[in-house]
């Protein structure tokens, strides 16, 4: 039997037990990446909220099977279906193909997702794999007189709907109708401000490179219509929880429950699990603004990724956390610290089974509080400190380390066996690759060519590769 589980469920506006469809089993689905630009630490905050609840399910005694898309066509750059193709545009920017972008942004975003120790979904299926399955959903929503052709397009009628605006109050329904109504680039097709497009053939905007036949001419999907369909050619008509970022509630998870629902006929998910944001000091992070800051960024800047891990954990995923590098440097002490703590611990001896059971319990009723990671974190600070032997301390460190994935155990070993770089030289390579980068800028060669020879010297080979400037100890 699993172990009694809660999270907020934005459905319903509450903290609420978690009752699958079936015993014991989850199937889960998510929110990809939209693959036109790198993945910011902020989406990959997401997905490690993601990972944790997935693995606190699976620690707490459930099952869980999850499937995620990844979106490469159809994302426009507003989300109300305006503006131009986010792939397109990728693709003019760097003079590629769209395909060509998708496949080097999707293998980016995997990067950095396993660097942080999330597991891989079940399932990854990209929305350009799926074009049969949206058009019969968008056929069948035709047939139930749920969607209608206009100007070319298929449009979702929303007002077909007893309530459409599901995860809203009185009040934020109000809000909402009054932005929508403010939406400057008006569509002249659609019947209601709301309406969404299932199918475009015309587009206000610039010629979409990838295309599809259809019913309605030649064309490609909108954006909301893969995640219901991948959500069911892979899970069937129900799904027990659907997971995203708190900007996927309106109107991309609205849309996906509006035209899911009139498909099936019948509820579609009953839990619906939202993170919050990660804002930097300007605000919110965004891929469309500017220089965007990757978990391999922080990686050549000489953090370790598990340690951004770590940073995430310590919040609760429902409030936006801000970064700053103070605020990172102080994870990097704290982890080291942890670190330092586990190499310490012998194999002294018998597990005692009894403690081990009631730090566990009190694990697993932190994260099954509405994903309580930062108390987890405290209990294995606790489990550290409590009057028991060193085995059965790295028994709950491994066994917490099941959902935290912070590695501690393995980083302990490099730190004993001395594999682990001395933090001192990483920062002088690191220092000495920025110079490096500085003088080629300025094209001062010769410095740069010193630089190489300098670090040579102490047992550092360095390379230029399109992720960056790579070091290795020789
Ligand atoms: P996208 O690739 O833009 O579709 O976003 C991928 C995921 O990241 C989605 O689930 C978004 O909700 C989420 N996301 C977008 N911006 C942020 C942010 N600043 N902090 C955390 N998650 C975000
Ligand atoms: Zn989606």
């Amino acid at each position: 039997m699993a172990h009694k589980f809660t999270f907020y469920n934005t459905l319903t506006r509450k903290v609420e037990e978690f009752i699958p469809r079936e015993e014991g089993k989850v199937s889960m689905y998510t929110c990809g990446p939209t693959v036109y630009h790198y993945a910011h630490i902020g989406n990959i905050r997401t997905y490690i909220m993601q990972d944790a609840l997935i693995k606190s399910l699976k620690y707490a005694g459930f099952d869980v099977k999850r499937v995620m898309n990844i979106t490469d066509v159809g994302h426009l750059s507003s989300d109300a279906d305006t503006g131009e193709d986010k792939m397109l545009a990728g693709a003019k920017r760097e003079h590629k193909t769209v395909m060509e972008i998708a496949k080097f942004y999707t293998d980016a975003f995997f990067n950095d997702f396993d660097a942080v120790g999330n597991m891989r979904p079940d399932v990854v299926e990209p929305a350009t794999n799926c074009i049969p399955e949206f058009i019969h959903m968008v056929e069948t929503l035709l047939e139930k007189g749920f969607a209608y052709v206009a100007g070319g397009n298929v449009y979702f009628d929303t007002s077909k709907l007893n309530d459409y605006y599901v995860f809203s109050s009185e009040v934020e329904k109000e809000q909402l109708q009054v932005g929508v109504r403010d939406d400057v680039e008006e569509d002249t097709n659609k019947k209601n401000k709301t309406d969404f497009v299932l199918w475009f053939t015309k587009s206000k905007f610039e010629d979409q490179a990838l295309k599809w036949d259809s019913p309605w001419g030649v064309g490609y999907p909108g954006w909301h219509i893969e995640c219901s369909c991948i959500s069911m050619k892979h899970l069937g008509e129900f799904i027990d929880i659907h997971c995203g970022g708190v900007d996927n509630i309106f109107p991309h998870h609205t849309n996906e429950i509006a035209q899911s629902e009139s498909y099936l006929g019948h509820e579609w998910c009953k839990y619906w699990f939202h993170s919050n944001h990660l804002n930097d000091k300007s605000g919110k992070m965004s891929k469309s603004k500017g220089a965007i800051l990757t978990v391999s960024l922080l990686k050549e800047k000489g953090y370790d990724p598990l340690v951004y891990r770590f940073f995430c954990l310590q919040s609760h995923y429902r409030k936006p956390l801000e970064f700053s590098y103070e605020a990172l440097d102080q994870s990097v002490q704290a982890y080291n610290k942890l670190v330092r703590r586990v190499s310490e611990l012998k194999n002294d001896g018998a597990v005692d089974e009894a403690v081990k059971t009631e730090f566990e319990e009190k694990f697993t009723d932190a994260v099954s509080n509405d994903l309580n990671t930062s108390m987890a974190v405290t209990v294995l600070y606790d489990a550290l400190k409590a009057d028991t032997n060193d085995a059965t301390k790295l028994a709950l460190v491994e066994s917490f380390d099941k959902v935290l994935s912070l590695d501690l155990v393995a980083h302990a070993k490099s730190l004993l066996e001395g594999t682990e770089v001395d933090p001192e030289l990483e920062k002088y390579i690191l220092d000495a690759i920025q110079r490096r980068t500085d003088a080629k800028k300025a094209k001062d060669f010769a410095t740069a060519d010193a630089i190489r020879a300098e670090l040579l010297e102490k047992g550092v080979e360095i390379k230029d590769t399109r992720e960056g400037v790579k070091w290795q100890l020789i």
